[in-house]
């Protein structure tokens, strides 16, 4: 019997061209994205490369620049916004998905200015500068999303 807060043995480090990752028990993982890397892709790539299609995402860190998107839902489009500056990812979650073949990851996220301001939206790239903790929580199931014509989104299936 293990005492109380004492954790098992871990399983080893994979490492990622962009991404340092660690399973730690039952459906979780940590995922450290390195400095200077777009931390979309980098997780988009952890994913794919241990076989996730579906889960959750939450973070914290640091960027130097991120893009935000906020959506019109009666123009459909897009609107986004480039922040080039350093923030602190205050708040970040999402989810992992698949869409036919493709990997999709949706992450929106609070960010923190050096004025103790904050900005959010749905994020679109950021470029981590200084940490990028992740933790994943793979679902028991793949999640699928399937393009909504109406609404113009990628909506899971359920
Ligand atoms: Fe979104």
């Amino acid at each position: 019997m293990q005492p109380t807060g004492q954790h098992p043995t871990t399983a080893p480090t994979v490492r990622g061209a962009t991404w340092s990752a660690r399973h730690i028990g039952g459906p979780n993982h940590v995922v450290s994205v390195n400095t200077g890397e777009e931390l979309i892709a980098a997780l988009t790539d952890f994913a794919i490369s241990q076989g996730i299609s579906g889960g959750a995402i939450r973070g914290i860190g640091a960027v130097g620049r991120a893009t935000l998107l906020f959506r019109d839902p009666d123009a459909l489009t897009y609107v986004d916004r480039e922040f080039d500056e350093q923030m602190e990812i205050a708040g970040l979650q999402g989810n992992i998905a698949r869409k036919g073949e493709e990997t999709l990851i949706h992450i929106h996220t609070t960010l923190g200015r050096q004025d103790y301001s904050a900005i959010a939206g749905h994020l679109k790239e950021a470029w981590i500068r200084g940490a990028g903790e992740f933790f994943v929580t793979v679902a028991e199931a793949p999640l699928e999303k399937q393009l909504d014509p109406e609404l113009g989104l990628n909506i899971l299936t359920l």
